[in-house]
Formats: structure tokens, sequence, C-alpha cells
């Protein structure tokens, strides 16, 4: 998001990273109870302070601009961050960097007009505003994103939107949403859509329900929800970017969103394994026996350790090519992280489950929530096989096979 922004040296990097370690201690990880049990808008006044405290330690918004009121970090220490911020699903949200957010102000502050900017832009990474993006569609393959139903068609000075959408992350209370729809019917597959924004109190946005997802269907920010845009008009001066662009910002918007997610998930892998580590010395098989004892268990201490190392040089170092040589260059290795990330973490969570035994599935430590919430890093963002499927197509054609694109 910050390609002027000046590269840090490792000192500058490490205090750095300590101070938003001491912030996550003394702020984010005792909130996880009570937005557990008092659900995320139940605990909105906490999380407000905690936000506060955040901005008054100059520690908000480390992706942003410092004239949009951010750090101005560059890609990779912002990247290498989000692993502190991410041992607690809150964590992003508290520093003002949380999906889906961040990439609706990467969009608006690339492509964004000046109005679109001071109107939505400047309250969004101020914290002032949340925003949702809205893409996948029940009837249609997610994974295939070429494909929509929902249409938006210009009368007069303004579009007309109609469609159905789900897995809308965090509308529920959100003030504006960037649509996905199409705009040129007649257009090649890759250039029919357009993004949109969309107020979320206009006429016709019809917000049907939060989806409950594996037995939670949380609320506010934590939560994704189903829409309906009936005959939703909006000003024709919402559209972002050009005409028929909305399929290639989508693409740009996911790329660096993927290693904030990598990242993220290294961090909750970290946490997992600190946990795992934790049991394995304290609880006793037999009278002074710590399970810690046992090989199998130090083989999945090991391989945990071994499998987040390389999780985490992976992705610093795609961080690092897109730093030099921007999003399009890495974008093989984005998607090959992409899904051996979210493996890692599936994995390790897995087995600091096993570690704590029944313990481990219930809700008194964070393993189950962090379990459930993070089965969807295999789908979201392009479920696992569509990223294999795109990193072996473009292995393959430079043996002369061309396998065609998405959706052929
Ligand atoms: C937690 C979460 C949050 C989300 N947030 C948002 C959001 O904020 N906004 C938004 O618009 N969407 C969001 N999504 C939706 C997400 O982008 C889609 O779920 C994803 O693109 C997959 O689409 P689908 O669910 O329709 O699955 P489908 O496209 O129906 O695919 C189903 C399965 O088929 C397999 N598959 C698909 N294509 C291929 C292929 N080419 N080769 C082999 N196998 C294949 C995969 O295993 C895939 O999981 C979210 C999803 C989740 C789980």
């Amino acid at each position: 998001m910050n390609a002027s922004a000046k590269p840090m040296n490792e000192d500058d990097m490490k205090r750095l990273l300590e101070k938003a370690g001491e912030l996550m201690e003394s702020l984010v990880y005792p909130l996880e109870e009570k937005v557990m049990h008092e659900g995320f808008t139940g605990s909105a006044d906490a999380l407000k302070a905690a936000r506060d405290q955040v901005k008054a330690a100059g520690m908000w918004a480390p992706q942003v601009p410092e004239e949009y009121g951010g750090m101005g970090l560059p890609f990779r220490p912002h990247a290498q961050l989000s692993t502190v911020l991410g041992r607690s699903t809150l964590g992003h949200y508290v520093f003002g960097c949380q999906a889906p957010d961040a990439g609706n102000m990467e969009v608006l502050l690339e492509l964004g007009t000046d109005e679109q900017k001071d109107r939505w832009l400047r309250p969004l990474a101020a914290g002032e505003m949340r925003s949702c993006f809205s893409m996948t569609e029940p009837g249609r393959a997610g994974s295939n994103p070429t494909w929509m139903d929902t249409k938006a068609v210009l009368d007069g000075d303004e579009w007309v939107i109609d469609g159905h959408k789900w897995f809308t992350t965090a509308a529920d209370g959100a003030d504006f949403a960037i649509v996905m729809a199409v705009t040129e019917p007649e257009g090649p597959p890759h250039a029919r859509a357009s993004m949109i924004l969309v107020p979320t109190d206009t006429p016709g946005f019809d917000h049907v329900r939060r989806i409950s997802i594996m037995g939670d269907e949380g609320s506010g920010w934590a939560s994704h929800s189903e829409i309906k845009y009936e005959g939703c008009r909006v000003p024709k001066e919402n559209i972002i970017g050009g005409r028929g662009q909305g399929f290639l910002i989508a693409q740009k918007r996911l790329g660096p969103g993927r290693i904030h997610h990598c990242m993220r998930w290294v961090g909750i892998a970290e946490r997992a394994l600190d946990m795992m580590c934790k049991r394995a010395v304290s609880r006793e098989v037999a009278p002074g026996k710590p399970l810690g004892t046992r090989q199998m268990v130090q083989a999945f201490i090991a391989e945990s350790r071994a499998e987040i190392d390389a999780a985490r040089l992976y992705v610093e170092h795609v961080a690092d090519t897109i730093d030099q040589k921007g999003v399009h260059a890495a974008r093989t290795e984005i998607s090959c992280i992409k899904f051996f990330v979210a493996n890692v973490l599936q994995t390790v969570l897995d087995r600091a489950i096993q570690v704590h035994g029944a313990l481990g599935i219930t809700d008194d430590t964070p393993l189950s929530h962090l379990f459930r919430h993070e089965r969807g890093a295999r789908i979201y963002d392009g479920p696992d096989e569509v990223h294999k499927a795109s990193v072996a197509r473009r292995i393959l054609r430079g043996y002369g096979l061309e396998l065609g694109s998405i959706g052929k």
C-alpha cells in the first residue's frame, strides 16, 4: 500500500515488534474472553478503548500512509508486525489494519477519486467507519470470480444494482460496501464486472442475515452476511476505477491481502505451538512424566517448529519480492504461500488441540475458537485447489503446456 515508505533497520523493527507484543499483552489478550462471551458488538466500548490506546501509542494503522493517519510502514515490516498482531483474532482490528477494511483502503487509496478519498477513505483509515467487500454469490462458484449474476445498470446518473451476495464479511454494522457487479455483460469475461461503492443505508441494500458458521453467527465486524441488492441506486460517480475493471482491481486487492492473512496465520500457529509446549510440560500422563516426555508429542512440537519457520521465511521472502518488484512479479509465490501457510496453520492448530485432549475442544482455551475461525483459511481469497491449479498452470506453461485460465 505504501510504496513511498522508507525501509526500517533491524533495531527499529525489533523495537516495533516488542512494542506491539506489549500492547497485545496489555490490551488485546485481556479482551478475548469478553468478546467470546459478549460478542463483538457487545464489546464495542472496550474495543474502542483499546483502539484509542493503540492510537495514543503511535501504532495505529501500520500499513496506511502517514497523511491518512497511519504509520506508513513498507510491506515487509507490516507483514512482520502482522505475525505479532495475528496471535489473536482481535489484533488486527485493534490496530486498525483488519480485513476487509485494509483491502478496501488499499483500493480507494490507489484508485479512489479525491471525493471518494475524503468521504470514505479518511474516516475508514481513522477507524470511524467500517466497510465490507461484496463479491461472492450463493448461486455462483466464488472460485470463478469472472462469473457472477449481480448486475449494475446505468439509469441516468445512477447505477441500479440487483443481485444476491453472501459471505460479505463485516457487513453487519458496516457503513459502506464495495460491490462487484456486472456492468459490461457483452465484454470479455475478465472485463465484465465493475466495483461500485454502496452506502449500506441506501434503499435496496437488504442485510438478510448473519450466516451461522460452525455454530456461531458472530456480530459486527466478526461476522459474515448474506445481502440482497434490490433496485439499489447509487450515483454514477460511485464506481471505483474504470468500467469493467472490477476483476483486475480484485486481483490487486487480494494479492497483498493474502500475505497479510499468511502472516496472521503464522502468528496464530506460533501461539498454538506455544500453548502446545506449555501443556506438554505441565500435563502429566503418569507421576513425574509430563506429555512432553512422549516421543509422539515431541514429534508434534518439532514438526510444528520446522513448518512454522518455513512458512514465516517463505512469506517474508514474498513480502520482499512485493516491496522490490511489485505484486504482479510475486503472483505465483503469493498463490504458493496462500495454500502452504493455510495448511501449516491448520495442522499446527489441530496438533495443539490434540495435545490438550478434551480441554482442546472446549472454549476454556482460545484453541477451539481459533480452529473454527480459521477453517475458512483454506477457502477464502481462493480455495487451495484454485491456487494450486494456478501455480501448476504457470509452471507447465514453461514446459509448453497451455492450460487456459480459471473458468475454462
Ligand atoms: C470466512 C470467509 C470469509 C469470506 N469473506 C468474503 C468477503 O468478505 N467477500 C466476498 O465476496 N467473499 C468472501 N468469502 C467467500 C470466498 O471468497 C469464497 O468462499 C471462495 O471464493 C470460494 O467460493 P465458493 O465458496 O463459492 O466455493 P466454490 O467456488 O463453489 O468451490 C467449492 C470447492 O470446490 C473446489 N474447487 C473450486 N474450484 C476448483 C478448481 N478450479 N479446481 C479444483 N477444485 C476446485 C474447492 O475445494 C472449493 O473449496 C469468504 C469466505 C469465507 C469462508
